[in-house]
């Protein structure tokens, strides 16, 4: 029978399993057989695959992390790592892979469709780091995520009278920071996107707002301007408000995807297998104007992203 693969690269986001499992059960469905590659490109390369059955992807819609494991191929990263893995998928009779990742992982999809074997990436990412789509899965359940873990901080915060420097990953990208900025009412928000200056972003508006009888504070860094720990040595110092760095880091990244995250892998798994299924290769499942569709992967790596700079906007005008 004709095969596809189906496998997850870069970083892990929760939901990743919830696409695993769309592509496994639509692609049976199809009647196709599919394999599940482990550790990313790694599994392509080594053949380290098994073959995957609609039990095998019970009970995992609601478990965070990736089943299939996931890894950086420093080896597929090159020529000749390519060349390898597209005679590997030929020798398994693979004639699909659908590839779970970010930017990174559609290069090596696109590079191993132009090798001859048809490939589809799904962004799986808790950045939302991805051009062309609209949303990446993981992105929601890592902003619930952060913003449950800086409820806590604000309670503690709270109590003392203290200024919070809280850090969350994007390190390009300053949506989640932007966002969970918002959600938890940060006076000041840090994004690669936004030039930034330290008196008149922080220290001012710290200042402005204790006048009118505000007694903490939350700043939100994204992961991509860091220096986290020195902006809080700064303020503590400048304003003589005990000031606390708080660097969320993988939290984020673990935990059961919420209901979006998993309705949104499961429609852009069944998607990506339809695609194979059409014989179509090259092409990336993304969501546009709320609704998930396809392109073509070398358009889609160099579409640019736009910040969402009317929130920001709203984020300066309210949190005072
Ligand atoms: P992400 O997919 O989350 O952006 P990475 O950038 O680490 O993560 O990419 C994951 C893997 O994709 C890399 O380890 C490599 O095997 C492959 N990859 C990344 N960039 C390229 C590229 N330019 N060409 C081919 N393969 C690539």
């Amino acid at each position: 029978a004709k095969s596809i693969a189906v496998l997850t690269s870069g970083g892990d986001a929760p939901g990743m399993n919830a696409a695993i499992r769309a592509v496994v059960r639509s692609g049976i469905s199809k009647g196709f057989s599919v394999l599940g590659v482990r550790r990313g490109y790694n599994g392509l390369l080594n053949g380290d695959v098994y073959e995957m059955n609609l039990r095998s992807v019970s009970d995992i819609i609601g478990r965070g992390g990736t089943i299939l494991y996931t890894a950086r191929s420093p080896e597929f990263n090159a020529p000749e790592g390519v060349k390898k893995a597209a005679e590997v998928c030929s020798r398994l009779n693979v004639v699909g892979v659908v590839v779970i990742g970010g930017d990174g992982s559609f290069r090596g999809a696109r590079d191993l469709t132009n090798a001859g074997v048809p490939c589809i990436g799904i962004p799986g990412t808790i950045d939302n780091d991805i051009a062309s789509s609209e949303y990446t899965i993981g992105f929601d359940t890592a902003m619930n995520t952060a913003v449950d873990m800086i409820d806590r901080i604000r309670d503690t915060a709270e109590s003392h009278d203290r200024c919070s420097v809280v850090e969350v990953m994007g390190r390009h990208c300053g949506d989640l920071a932007l966002q969970v900025g918002v959600a938890t009412g940060a006076i000041s928000i840090l994004v690669p996107e936004m030039p930034w200056d330290f008196q008149t972003d922080i220290i001012d508006r710290i200042r402005l707002a204790q006048k009118t009888g505000k007694r903490h504070f939350i700043i939100m860094v994204a992961e991509g301007v860091g220096g986290t720990n020195e902006i809080a040595n700064r303020i503590q110092k400048e304003t003589g408000i005990e000031t606390r760095a708080t660097i969320l880091g993988h939290v984020q990244r673990g935990g059961s995807p919420n209901l979006r995250d998993r309705v949104v892998a499961s429609e852009m798994g069944y998607h990506a297998v339809t695609l194979l299924e059409e014989g179509q290769g090259n092409r990336v499942v993304v969501v546009r104007g709320g609704k998930v569709v396809d392109f073509d992967i070398t358009e889609a790596l160099n579409m640019k992203r736009t910040f969402n700079k009317a929130l920001y906007d709203v984020a300066l005008s309210i949190s005072i």
